[in-house]
């Protein structure tokens, strides 16, 4: 029996209202806001991410599906978003129409050990501001991700975290505090913390070991050493924060890994995922489009994996929408007529599910039930003669005898 590859699922027809659900949803709230929507490649150049995500990132080095295609380039499917859409930005020259607001969805591809909300084919969807170089982007940003999550219905109570990564500028004098710190307590940390505390001390005080966390709580933090513009922008996309009335905790052990990123850092975690808790992240990447080769250009973004927000949904707030009318026919002449009216009623806007297969009327019932259908039109020998069809509202079990020509009329203004 062929089957889907390890990590890759359908995404079946029950379930996909879901993914509608949350897709239509970003479509409507993202616009609000002025973001429209870009659709990239499913692979790009590997150079693309390795230049973009980082050559040395786990990502890169281990996770991405990388192949020579017939014309011998190493290409890669995407394992993230952001390197086409900066690409994108370069390639179009876009700098010269600033601000330039995009959002995108769709699948990502990384080579992980499946498990619970984490595939090798997952779904992000992200946005992504170019031009904007104050906390102002920042906190409208932050407001639309918390207005989206709000809207979508989320079961668990969601709190957005913020951060300071500081600059180049004030992050290498921090990045030397912070290495001789770690030196000193590196008894206490763990195999892979001393390892990494030379090359990228930061992602040390991101351990999720217990013995880690309780030692890094004596590090030093990058927020106690920004620079007068650094504080200053943190200071600032606080109070607008404040002023906008959305809810915020400091968290100063949330880091990136990557030398472009700056200054601002955001989390959505929710609890109830235990530790794989944040639901979206993001932040700000003043630097990557000039690494990119783009003319420099501030730019601020965010991700969410639709795998982790579809276990949290609020499943019985989306209303998998049954069909409006299950039309079951008796006879051959009323199969006829079924044909025309099931037509008629769909040109007029309203669902139907036309019995296609015979059937007694008690097992057309049935299917009436499994479409999920609000109203059964029954039509046999004796309707046709009189002109008229039978209504059932299934919710209501009562039915009525109804003209031919009032059908749509009464079907309109009951649905
Ligand atoms: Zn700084
Ligand atoms: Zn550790």
């Amino acid at each position: 029996m062929m089957q889907t590859v390890r990590g890759v699922h359908d995404i079946l027809p029950d379930e996909v209202a879901i993914w509608q659900f949350l897709e239509a949803k970003a479509l409507t709230i993202f616009g609000l806001y002025g973001f429209t929507e870009i659709r990239s490649p499913l692979f790009e150049k590997t150079e693309l991410f390795a230049r973009a995500v980082g050559a040395t990132t786990d990502i890169v080095e281990k996770e991405m599906y990388t192949f020579a295609d017939r014309g011998g380039d190493s290409l890669s499917l995407r394992p993230e978003g952001t390197a086409s859409v900066v690409r994108s930005f370069v390639q179009q020259s876009l700098h010269r129409q600033l601000p330039w607001k995009v959002w995108y969805r769709g699948p990502m591809f990384r080579y992980e050990r499946p498990q619970k909300g984490r595939q090798r084919q997952f779904h992000q969807i992200g946005c992504e501001l170019f031009g904007p170089v104050g906390p102002l982007a920042d906190a409208e940003l932050m407001a639309m991700v918390m207005h989206y999550l709000g809207d979508v219905g989320l079961q668990a109570a969601l709190v957005l975290e913020i951060n300071s990564l500081g600059c180049l500028a004030c992050r290498t004098p921090y990045r030397a505090l912070l290495i001789a710190a770690l030196r000193q307590a590196a008894a206490h940390l763990c195999e892979d913390c001393n390892h990494r505390m030379e090359r990228n001390p930061l992602r040390v005080l991101d351990c999720k070991r217990e013995t880690c966390r309780a030692t890094v709580t004596a590090a030093p933090i990058m927020l106690d050493h920004l620079c007068l513009g650094c504080r200053d922008h943190f200071y600032q996309l606080k109070g607008h924060l404040e002023t906008l009335g959305v809810p915020y905790v400091v968290n100063p052990r949330m880091v990136r890994g990557l030398d472009y990123y700056n200054r601002t850092a955001f989390e959505v975690t929710s609890v109830g995922l235990g530790a794989q808790n944040a639901v979206a992240a993001g932040g700000r990447y003043d630097g990557l489009v000039e690494q990119m080769g783009g003319t420099s250009t501030p730019a601020i973004g965010f991700a969410m994996g639709m795998e982790r927000l579809v276990l949290l949904l609020d499943r019985q707030k989306i209303l998998a929408r049954g069909m409006d009318v299950y039309l079951a026919t008796l006879g051959a002449s009323a199969e006829n007529a079924g044909l025309v009216l099931a037509e008629t009623l769909r040109r007029g806007g309203i669902s139907v599910e036309l019995n296609l297969g015979g059937g007694s009327l008690k097992s057309q019932m049935k299917r009436a039930d499994r479409a999920q259908a609000r109203f059964t039109v029954m039509l046999g020998d004796t309707e046709i003669e009189k002109r008229s069809v039978i209504i059932k509202d299934m919710a209501e079990g009562v039915q009525q005898e109804v003209a031919r020509s009032e059908i749509m009329d009464y079907l309109l203004t009951r649905l």
